[in-house]
């Protein structure tokens, strides 16, 4: 492999978060019952003119300007003329021939990937097809008409680590401007990915597979080294490559021929004389922009100095924008920066990942966070029970605070209390006393342990620590 060089390029398409369609005022919402969200314009029955949805153009403009693209001064939506079922119009709307905005790029490890164009386009319907002995397919057209945007790479990605960690900042990117809730599953961030292999050293590149039918960053991943492997081997065997799409089988963990290269779809695609062209005033595009606001990667930075966090905190709390936001909620409210990074990204995320819910939907509210974060610094209550008082508030809806009043939870700082609770567990454990004597340490863990168990997690640690040692070396 090592004398061969891997070049990838890679064809996203990406849903937009508007509540309609792109050129009527269906409802977008993913889910519901087949074909109960289309009309005569999305259907593609005749005689309806379609009308642009202006939010879908915003949001293309805003993921432009973020990505510092040209916005093309005059962009037209063209028709891509094809039959296939699940497009009944047999066109699609797309602004592939004059795009939206050319010339971006995304910034990924330390080097610039250059982004060809971004255009926006129409969805199409989808195919659902019977399994068993009766073959027959259904169409459900509430995906057709759904606003898309396209973002094409130039061939600037090395490797299949590249393609995903671009994949990434992208998705993220997408995430944090509200453009797309990017949700592979639900099909609103889908990749094809374009594939080639040269000699190190050669100048020019080599016959490219597209290939489709990928769902995770994992199997775009496995589906370009597949392939990689496939054309470095066929041309060491002194093979030809031909250009072709083919599918990736999840199943087999191969590539599939699936078609030799059509041909090149502007041979079948015009002008539509319905739509309007594209153009904006400055105006329109500055107002845009200052609805862009910070990007992922500063957001990290501004962590890092501004919280002191380590690199690899920065980079948890801002993966997700709504992280971020709730982190710094907890901060206005005047907690410590790494006392509550601890806490978001330790037993808040984890109890949020076991119940499969945003942060932004948490039953902790900032708020809670910041009442159990205060109480424990301030030695009201223990480690122990401020774990459990997040459980029961995480399931309950109650406050931190009032579980902590109402159920008595306030740590015992008491050495009277705490030095008869150690003189009865070392009472009850003659056992465990001889075993710290002859120099077993775990001993006073097993001690401790006994100790908490008995005061309810609520004894300040530290007192029964030094309480315990006293009566054990007298
Ligand atoms: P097509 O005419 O097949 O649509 P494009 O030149 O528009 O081809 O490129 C489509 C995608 O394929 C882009 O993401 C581009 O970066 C990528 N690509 C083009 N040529 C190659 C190549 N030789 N190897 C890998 N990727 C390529
Ligand atoms: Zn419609
Ligand atoms: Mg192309």
């Amino acid at each position: 492999m090592k004398e061969y060089e891997i070049v990838i390029g890679l064809e996203v398409h990406v849903e937009l978060l508007t509540s309609s369609k792109l050129f009527c005022s269906c409802s977008t919402k993913f889910g519901a019952s087949p074909n109960s969200q289309i009309c005569p314009i999305c259907a593609g029955l005749p005689g309806i003119l379609p009308v642009i949805n202006q939010k879908a153009v915003e949001l293309g403009l805003k993921t432009a300007i973020a990505l510092n693209f040209k916005i093309s001064p005059c962009s037209r939506f063209s028709r891509k003329h094809y039959f296939y079922p699940d497009l009944p119009k047999n066109y699609q709307i797309s602004q592939h021939r004059e795009p939206l905005a050319t010339e971006g790029a995304i910034w990924v490890d330390n080097r610039n990937i250059r982004i060809n164009s971004i255009h926006l386009e129409e969805d199409v319907g989808k195919l659902i097809h019977s399994e068993g002995n009766t073959s027959f397919s259904l169409v459900d057209l509430n995906r057709s008409g759904v606003p898309l945007i396209e973002i094409v790479t130039e061939p600037d990605i090395r490797s299949s680590l590249e393609a995903e960690k671009l994949l990434i900042t992208l998705k993220r990117i997408l995430e944090y401007l509200e453009v797309s809730d990017c949700n592979m599953e639900e099909g609103s961030l889908r990749c094809d990915a374009n594939i080639s292999v040269r000699k190190r050293g050669d100048a020019i590149l080599g016959v490219k597979v597209e290939i489709k039918n990928m769902n995770s960053f994992k199997m775009i991943r496995k589906a370009l080294d597949y392939e990689a492997r496939r054309q470095v081997f066929c041309l060491k065997e002194g093979g030809t490559l031909k250009q072709e799409t083919r599918l990736w089988n999840e199943k087999l963990q191969i590539t599939e021929e699936m078609r030799a290269k059509e041909e090149t779809q502007d041979n079948f695609s015009f002008l539509d004389p319905d739509l309007p062209p594209l153009v904006f005033d400055k105006k329109i595009i500055e107002e845009i922009a200052a609805q862009v606001g910070e990007m992922p990667i500063q957001r990290k930075e501004r962590f890092i100095k501004d919280y002191m966090l380590s690199e690899y905190d920065a980079e948890v709390l801002t993966s997700k924008k709504d992280i971020a936001d709730y982190f710094e909620k907890c901060i206005e409210k005047g907690c410590k920066a790494k006392a509550i990074t601890n806490w978001i990204m330790g037993p808040l995320i984890a109890l949020l990942k076991l119940e499969k819910k945003g942060i932004a939907l948490s039953p902790i509210t900032p708020e809670y966070l910041v009442q159990i974060v205060s109480m424990v610094e301030q030695n009201k209550i223990t480690g122990v029970v401020a774990k459990t008082v997040l459980q029961e508030s995480f399931d309950t809806g109650v406050s931190p605070e009032e579980i902590v009043s109402k159920k008595n939870l306030l740590q015992i700082e008491s050495d009277e209390t705490i030095s008869g609770v150690v003189k009865e567990v070392i009472a009850d454990n003659p056992e465990a006393v001889k075993d710290y004597q002859e120099g077993k340490e775990q001993a006073l863990s097993f001690l401790i342990g006994q100790i908490m168990r008995k005061t309810k997690g609520k004894a300040n640690p530290n007192t029964v620590k030094s309480k315990l040692q006293e009566y054990l070396n007298k």
